[in-house]
């Protein structure tokens, strides 16, 4: 095992991965930009390096900076987080070639996942269904527009790099495409410096389901149970919850078998997320995350797996575990992401955190690395906590996040937190009816305007 880990985030998810090493035994190393020398995370590791300056290219994302404080330090790994550099393969190769491990997937992997067009050819080779669309990238207009004819209106073009929701648009009719093209080139040349697409048919009223995996690269992978993603805003998780309202368990298993024996066969090492969308009862692949995610704690409560400690002891060459027949699911657990924003516009709301209480009681996790005093820094995302809570039974788990909601104060910045106590006592919501633009339509129509 490790002695000695450094963890390459910030935020909740550093405090994360914090706890799971001072469980295991292991100390800690924090770094940090100049910005965040009064973050909760640094205080709380046994040791700290400040990495550079505010912005996350020079220090977040400063590979050099990073080598030199496992260096200085003695660290033996790096923990990624998620974001950042937990899905760039060249920063896992410079690790390897300096002997420190990388409590990741292998770098090959990475890149494989990180390639969408690649990803999604992986995937039809491991025998995961994909969203029928192009095979492959397209290059020109006529070709696209002969394949769109093909798959049939409406399309989407998405790009090869793409992440976040960035380079994605729809074509609704053959007069669309070329626009379409147009723009998601574009927007994938400005946010990922290339601008390769490819195409797919477009869901109208899919739901994102998520499969958690984790493989030891030695013959063993087992899948987690799935993560209902489908309340989004701009293609961007809001709500995730566990299981799927929309899944059964003999659903579950067999596309849980799928990936998992995927998994086996690719010799995937780590946690990671295969996603689909999920359409009349079919499941179509569209990307995997060679990563720890933001909603990763769903799967925990419902699972009782500690999916970073398994993290850490399968980089560390221990073989998995836990068999699948040890993974049982029991009750629901629903997480709450809660950015410094206002809850209606969605204008981040940077300053000072001048009064904090979360919420706590059974079945109630606060998983934040914020503090009463806390200077929100406006250079990173605006995520401030996620709120997560498990129940026997989904009724049970919403009237309990109910009351969580309610109990939860943070003074002196706007949080999102009004729209999910809007969001707990809606109808839809509770009857577990709700796809991937549910959320979006709820907005438009005014859903919110009273908290403007
Ligand atoms: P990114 O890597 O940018 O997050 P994804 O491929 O994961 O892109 O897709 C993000 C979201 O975009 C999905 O959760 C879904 O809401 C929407 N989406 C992606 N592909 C399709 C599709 N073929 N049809 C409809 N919606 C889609």
């Amino acid at each position: 095992m490790f002695d000695k880990i450094l963890i390459a985030n910030r935020g909740e998810i550093a405090l994360r991965v914090l706890r799971a090493c001072k469980e295991l035994g292991i100390k800690t190393v924090a770094v940090h930009s100049t910005a965040d020398a009064d973050a909760m995370h640094v205080k709380l590791a046994d040791e700290s390096v400040c990495i550079g300056p505010p912005p996350a290219r020079e220090s977040y994302l400063n590979i050099p900076a990073l080598i030199a404080a496992c260096e200085i330090t003695g660290a033996e790994a790096v923990h990624p987080g998620y974001g950042f550099l937990s899905e760039n393969a060249r920063f896992a190769d410079i690790l390897d070639q300096h002997n420190i491990a990388f409590i990741g997937p292998k770098a090959e992997h990475i890149r494989m996942m990180g390639d969408k067009i690649e990803a999604k050819r992986t995937a039809k080779r491991l025998g995961i269904p994909c969203v029928p669309g192009s095979d492959g990238g397209v290059t020109n207009d006529v070709d696209a527009a002969r394949i769109a004819e093909e798959i049939g209106y409406p399309v989407l073009v998405k790009a090869a790099a793409g992440g976040g929701g960035r380079g994605m648009k729809v074509a609704m009719t053959a007069e669309d495409l070329s626009d379409a093209l147009a723009t998601a080139r574009a927007e994938a040349l400005a946010a990922f410096g290339d601008d390769a697409v490819y195409l797919e048919k477009y869901l109208q009223k899919p739901r994102h389901i998520e499969l958690q995996v984790l493989g030891d690269g030695q013959g063993h992978a087992i899948h987690l149970g799935e993560r209902d993603c489908s309340l989004q805003r701009r293609h961007q998780k809001v709500w995730e919850e566990g299981p799927s309202p929309a899944l059964n368990a003999a659903q579950r298993s067999k596309i849980g078998d799928i990936v998992a024996k995927a998994m086996v066969e690719l010799g995937y090492v780590g946690a990671g997320t295969i996603e689909f969308l999920y359409e009349n009862g079919e499941f179509y692949f569209i990307e995997m995350n060679t990563r720890i995610q933001v909603e990763h704690p769903v799967t925990e409560m419902i699972t009782g797996i500690d999916l970073v400690n398994e993290q850490i002891k399968i980089a560390a060459g221990s073989p998995l575990s836990i068999k699948q027949s040890d993974v049982q699911i029991e009750g629901h657990a629903i997480e709450c992401r809660i950015n410094a924003e206002n809850a209606a516009t969605f204008r981040p709301s940077p300053g000072t955190i001048s009064y904090f209480h979360p919420p706590g009681g059974l079945g109630v996790r606060v998983d934040s690395a914020v503090y009463q005093g806390y200077k929100i820094p406006p250079y990173y995302d605006s995520l401030i906590g996620k709120l997560i809570v498990h129940g026997r039974t989904r009724t049970e788990c919403l009237m309990r996040l109910r009351r969580a909601i309610d109990e939860f104060v943070v003074d002196g910045v706007e949080t999102t937190l009004p729209l999910f106590r809007t969001l707990v006592r809606n109808a839809d919501i509770q009857n577990g009816l709700y796809d991937i633009h549910w959320l979006e339509k709820f907005l438009e129509a005014g859903g919110m305007s009273d908290s403007a």
